[in-house]
């Protein structure tokens, strides 16, 4: 017998969730659900994503709601319409061998029209992000006079993000005798208000010590100086040939510049962030949840509620201005009983935020050495190795070539062929990383470093700035400079690169310059739309440009070789005529030896990717 029967779950019910997987309840299923099937108590839960909280809360609600009643029983609040999707399609699989259950997801971003009238045909679980939610209550249609339990789900998230009126008003609307489930990662003063609030001496439970960092996870943190903390990045990256990663960022900009750069230089990553439209988030999830990407580049906000499992590595490229947000970060990792890694990028003068970030998890970093470029050479030929030694032959394709290829090779021996066959690919990653340099901070870097990380980085005399104008505004590249010249009384002199986008740009100018173009674009609007200049993340590449530099890791062209036509993989390699693979020859990354325009159709990040689509301002 699955042991949820013994917990009190009737059998349809176990039956559908043995189908999932669950064939023993996790720890806060174990001492959530009982307690919550009696119905009679309020409760709070802190637990983090991935322990089975939805199942914890989900399981006794399906038991406690009367199906022979077609209005709203139960109200689940959350934070992200990923999350409300989630919650949703989880209660109605749990839910799949019981008839007349009606549950429905009211997000915003979609169309109100469907969800009104989903609501209008009947519905016992309503599961709910606030803003959309006051929508529909605020248009009187919904009913919740008959509400008797109202779920908080990650309620720390939801105060983050602004929606304590939301859900206070939401809240009002519902009767008192109710039951109010709540459940937090963590819990900040704001949420021990909320549960003061709104219950009454409601039952507790910890899941691990509170704040505590899930215990399947590692946390490690790399010092690096700020100007080499994307070659740093890519060397880890390189180091973990088979990584499926959240890489997160603290700007939208930054986000997508990182993004850029990896589609550049032939990785397979692609960005999230809130200035995308929900169709773009979406297929970009798409895309990660079916592994066909591999690195996801986002934001806080945008990674909320993100539940995908098996991601082996969560990368902080840059550190949360939140503390509390580092355990969000690293809670995506980790989940469902599996292990994980959370890295931080750091530079010297930040190593007092890991102190800080350790007495929040309760846990202790480690500190990493940036791998050497012949560890990255060790690691990935000996990957490939192991590749070839597993991979599964094609007997009856391959067959007939067989003669011919054993013709070939005649006269060499095995040791000949597989040292040939090594040098192949070895030639080439010695050949990126011959001259690599040693990445890690010295304690020396600490007084030079600069925590801004994008001025000045490199010693670079120009600063990279974003514009919201871009080629669909109708703009050359010398328009753009008569633009940006006119508005702020600088002079082309004074204008290093400009790199065009679809629907943004990205211009350099000389330090000395970007206050007097921050101060003249300050109130400029185009065609009614205020015009933003931002400083951008990534350093201005003009101590290359000047110094005539050819590739370095640290500007672009890894050695996957996506800046070359045919690079890595690509010209005649064991991975030709691949494409984006995960099953074949090397890791996720797109070997197509496509052009980088070609790749980067079905990202977010640059101007062809965007397809003309607009940049939504953020607000
Ligand atoms: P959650 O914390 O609810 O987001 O769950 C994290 C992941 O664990 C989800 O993919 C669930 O499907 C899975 N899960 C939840 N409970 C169990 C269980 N008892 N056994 C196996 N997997 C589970």
């Amino acid at each position: 017998m699955n042991p949820f029967n013994e917990l009190g779950i009737r059998s349809d019910i176990v039956n559908a969730i043995t189908e999932l997987g669950f064939e023993k309840p996790t720890p806060i299923q174990e001492s959530a659900i009982p307690l919550l099937l009696s119905g009679s108590n309020d409760f709070v839960g802190l637990a983090q994503t991935g322990t089975g909280k939805t199942a914890a809360f989900g399981l006794p609600l399906l038991e406690l709601i009367d199906y022979s009643k077609n209005y709203p029983q139960a109200l689940i609040l959350c934070p992200t319409r990923e999350l409300c999707l989630q919650i949703s399609s989880d209660v109605k699989n749990y839910a799949k061998n019981l008839p007349n259950v009606n549950v429905v997801a009211v997000y915003g971003g979609a169309a109100i029209v469907n969800q009104l009238k989903e609501i209008k045909r009947g519905v016992q679980i309503v599961v709910a992000t606030p803003g959309r939610m006051l929508d529909i209550i605020n248009r009187k249609a919904i009913d919740f006079t008959q509400v008797r339990y109202v779920v908080l789900d990650e309620a720390d998230e939801m105060l983050n993000m602004g929606f304590q009126d939301d859900i206070n008003d939401i809240l009002s609307t519902t009767p008192d005798e109710k039951k109010t489930w709540l459940f937090s990662a963590t819990m900040p003063r704001e949420v021990r208000e909320i549960a003061k609030k709104y219950m009454t001496d409601p039952k507790e439970l910890t899941m691990g010590k509170q704040n505590t960092g899930n215990v399947n996870i590692e946390h490690e943190f790399y010092t690096v100086k700020a100007r080499d903390k994307y070659a740093a990045f890519k060397r880890i990256v390189d180091f973990n040939p088979e990584i499926f990663g959240i890489v997160f960022c603290r700007t939208k900009i930054e986000t997508q510049e990182i993004a850029e750069s990896l589609v550049k230089d032939g990785y397979n990553a692609d960005s999230l962030h809130g200035d995308l439209s929900q169709q773009q988030r979406d297929k970009v999830m798409k895309r990660y949840r079916d592994r066909s990407l591999q690195l996801l580049i986002a934001t806080d906000v945008a990674a909320r509620g993100i539940d995908v499992n098996d991601v082996t590595h969560v990368i902080n490229y840059s550190l949360p201005d939140e503390i509390e947000n580092y355990t969000h970060r690293s809670g995506r990792t980790g989940r469902a009983g599996k292990t994980g890694i959370s890295i931080c990028i750091i530079n010297a003068k930040e190593t007092h935020k890991i102190r800080q970030i350790e007495k929040v998890i309760g846990k202790q970093f480690t500190k990493a050495e940036i791998p050497s470029g012949f560890d990255v050479v060790e690691k990935q030929l000996f990957g490939l190795v192991h590749k070839v030694h597993n991979v599964e032959v094609n007997e009856k394709q391959i067959d007939q070539y067989i003669p011919r290829i054993m013709d070939e090779f005649a006269d060499m021996s095995k040791e000949d062929i597989i040292k040939r066959f090594a040098s192949l690919e070895f030639n080439r990653f010695l050949d990126y990383y011959k001259n690599a340099p040693d990445l890690n901070a010295t304690a020396d870097d600490r007084g030079r470093d600069n925590d801004r990380g994008s001025r000045n980085v490199g010693n670079s005399a120009y600063t990279r700035l974003f514009i919201n104008l871009g080629s669909v505004d109708d703009f050359t590249r010398g328009d753009l400079l008569g633009y940006i010249c006119n508005n702020s009384g600088i002079s082309g002199r004074n204008v290093g690169k400009i790199d065009m986008k679809g629907v943004f740009s990205f211009f350099e100018v000389e330090n000395e310059q970007v206050d007097k173009v921050m101060t003249g674009f300050k109130a400029v609007d185009f065609h009614g739309r205020e015009v933003k200049i931002e400083v951008s993340g990534e350093a201005a590449s003009s101590g290359e440009r000047r110094g005539g530099g050819g590739r370095s890791e640290r500007s672009g062209g890894g050695y996957q070789g996506g800046g070359r036509s045919g690079g890595y993989g690509g010209g005649g390699g064991y991975k030709g005529g691949g494409n984006r693979e995960r099953s074949g020859g090397g890791g996720f990354r797109d070997f197509s030896g496509k052009s980088r325009e070609e790749r980067s159709g079905n990202t977010s990040g640059g101007s062809s990717r965007n397809g003309g689509e607009r940049r939504r301002r953020s607000s």
